[in-house]
This record gives C-alpha cells, sequence and structure tokens, in this order.
C-alpha cells in the first residue's frame, strides 16, 4: 500500500498554508481560507500557482 502525502503550498500573497486536496488538475482553482486570494494551478510537476484575477466586470 502506498500513501500519498498530502500537498502543501503556500499563499504567495500572505503565506498562510492552502488546502490543495481538490486541486488536482491544471485549471482548477484554489482560494486562500487566510486572505481569499484565488490562485489557478497551472502546472503540476512542479506543482505551481499563479493568481487568479476574477475581472468579467
Ligand atoms: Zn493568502
Amino acid at each position: 500500500m502506498s500513501t500519498e502525502p498530502a500537498r502543501q503550498e503556500q499563499c504567495p500573497d500572505c503565506g498562510a498554508q492552502l488546502d490543495l486536496t481538490e486541486a488536482e488538475e491544471v485549471g482548477d482553482l484554489v482560494d486562500c481560507p487566510n486572505c481569499g486570494a484565488a490562485f489557478e494551478v497551472v502546472a503540476l510537476t512542479p506543482f505551481t500557482l499563479v493568481a487568479f484575477l476574477d475581472e468579467e466586470k
């Protein structure tokens, strides 16, 4: 049996630990529980996040 360790990344904005258990694919969005910023997964190897800007309006 193998156990995959949970991915742990820090918020680029505030440094809070992000929960990435549901960010498994490129294009997934991750919300920072601390500052509320949103990030998009742009690569998995290495795991890379970029700020997601909601500027539809
Ligand atoms: Zn943050």
